[in-house]
């Protein structure tokens, strides 16, 4: 897996990429019409021409269900270069917030002298307005996870998808008074109509480089395995505090993972920041949390 370039950056700085689509979705297009004018100039070969763009929606589609590919566009799998250079993680968590878990989390993290990053769900953000603010107020980043984290997200057209993301951004920016620069798609989910709105939102998707699959899993242990194994500077690690699974004693997941996790990043002179503050190329505006071996050099 290659490491994001700083010229991959970062949102508030991807206004003047020069073409909404990547390489790919374009040769797509491309493909679709060579392959029509074939079936116009051959009638008697208009199956080939089909099975040709039948392969070709099949990648397209193959690219939007891999929620760690980079074929439909930009896709932050790992922090960018410069990130890990400092050894700084990025610790993102998503789908809330969640009046039952959220509060505990920002706790944690607090005892830890850790920050992250929040993947809101904008219609969640609107029902807990204080509690988005106080994530912000208490040094992390609220980020853009979708307006209602529909699970028919990757199949929305253009308009539709433009919708749901500008929503969130429009309500995100109005209750902490910061917009986002980073989104999430639901479940990692999308389709090539997604490339082009973050282009005109300014926003930069993120997926993960490793997730303990805590909305399903019920035991910590197991997800911190998951998480920790094989941490190292540059990694996005993705949790959840809204939709968390519970343990048999009904508590979420994510409260009994988070203390092993970050014991464990300290422990390798790793630094949890938000995904803004690994974004900045010199560091000037990360988060130095107290004690955490903030000053480690590579
Ligand atoms: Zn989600």
């Amino acid at each position: 897996m290659t490491t994001p370039s700083d010229s991959a950056l970062p949102a508030a700085h991807a206004s003047d990429k020069a073409a909404p689509w990547p390489a790919y979705v374009t040769a797509s297009v491309a493909w679709h019409a060579g392959a029509g004018l074939v079936a116009i100039a051959a009638p008697a070969s208009w199956p080939w021409a089909v099975a040709a763009i039948a392969a070709n929606h099949a990648a397209l589609t193959a690219g939007g269900l891999w929620p760690r590919s980079r074929w439909l566009g930009s896709n932050w799998t790992r922090l960018p270069a410069h990130a890990a250079a400092r050894r700084e993680i990025a610790i993102t968590i998503d789908d809330g917030p969640d009046p039952a878990v959220t509060p505990a989390v920002l706790d944690l993290l607090d005892a830890h002298g850790a920050k992250a990053t929040f993947f809101c769900i904008g219609a969640e953000a609107r029902a807990h307005p204080a509690l988005c603010r106080e994530i912000v107020r208490r040094g992390h980043s609220v980020q853009n996870h979708s307006d209602r984290h529909s699970h028919r997200f990757s199949l929305l057209g253009p308009k539709a998808m433009a919708r749901e993301i500008a929503a969130a951004q429009a309500s995100l920016a109005d209750i902490t008074g910061e917009a986002p620069l980073f989104f999430r798609a639901p479940a990692g989910l999308r389709n090539p109509f997604l490339a082009p709105v973050l282009q005109r939102l300014d926003l930069q998707l993120v997926s993960w480089t490793r997730r303990g699959f805590d909305t399903v899993r019920r035991e910590p242990s197991n997800v911190l395995a998951r998480l920790a194994r094989g941490l190292a500077a540059g990694d996005i690690l993705i949790a959840h505090d809204g939709n968390a699974a519970r343990t048999d004693d009904g508590s979420p997941v994510l409260l009994g993972v988070l203390p092993g996790l970050l014991a464990r990043a300290r422990s390798l002179r790793l630094v949890a920041v938000t995904l803004p503050a690994a974004s900045h190329p010199r560091g000037d505006d990360a988060v130095a949390p107290a004690g955490a071996a903030a000053s480690a050099s590579p």
